[in-house]
């Protein structure tokens, strides 16, 4: 199994998990062309597209899928029925879970300050083991026994937030900071964690160096640590330890 970066961040979300026959997007941020390029043109082996809320750097090109016919997944599209948060295509079986507070406030925001309904995803797959996926939330709640993959939202740094802009503060609520990032990533280390995948970087308040850095700090039992940038391409096959 292979994760296919074709953009992550407020420009367009978009990941691939791919293996011989079977294909998953992750998020619709940017068009089915690009994806139908990464696969070589091989669409018949894409199982299902999924999005984890309803902003359009991440669900904006879902609509281009259904139109092709394949299964989208999309637990936060209006109107919302978390009955089904499940969803099993091919080999792929995905869970999704709801990123709120105790209370029941969502962690992620509109830009007018309401709640945004936000769902993170956990994936298995025979030959990938079980991935954790968490984005545009100020953090989760959950922790995932034995994960062997994580992709997380390190979004910002206070240090290199410019506390001069207005609003600023505006901005960086719905976002995980890293120090949060890091915290979910220890909470969740594990000795069959083998790859740890920083997304969703802010290009202003983001370091990708630094944020690799502190990551590579916090995993205690060796996990590759990376930073998605477009191109990027991680193997996700599960080791046998
Ligand atoms: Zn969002």
């Amino acid at each position: 199994m292979r994760l296919k970066v074709l953009g992550s961040g407020s420009s367009g979300n978009c990941y691939i998990l791919e293996n011989d026959k079977e294909a998953l997007i992750i998020e619709a941020g940017l068009p089915f062309t690009g994806v139908k390029k990464a696969l070589d043109f091989n669409v018949m082996k894409i199982k299902a597209v999924i999005t984890t809320h309803f902003h359009i750097d991440h669900s904006l090109y879902s609509l281009q899928y259904v139109q092709a016919g394949i299964p989208v997944f999309e637990p936060c599209r209006p109107p919302i029925k978390y009955s089904e948060m499940r969803f099993r295509k091919g080999n792929f079986d995905i869970r999704a879970f709801e990123n709120r507070d105790k209370s029941g406030r969502w962690l992620h925001n509109n830009g007018d300050g309401s709640e945004c309904p936000c769902v993170g995803f956990y994936i298995t797959h025979p030959e990938m083991g079980s991935l954790v996926y968490a984005t545009d939330t100020e953090y989760v709640r959950w922790r995932f026994n034995g994960v062997n993959h994580i992709m997380v939202e390190a979004n910002y740094d206070m240090q290199f937030v410019n506390r001069e802009e207005p609003n600023y503060e505006h901005r960086l609520r719905g976002h995980m900071s890293l120090p949060t990032a890091l915290d979910f990533i220890s909470t969740n280390d594990n000795p069959a964690l083998r790859n740890v995948v920083l997304i969703h970087l802010s290009d202003k308040s983001g370091n990708p160096a630094l944020f690799k850095q502190k990551t590579e700090e916090t995993v205690k039992y060796g996990a590759d640590v990376y930073v998605a940038e477009r191109g990027l391409e991680v193997d996700m096959d599960l080791c046998p330890f």
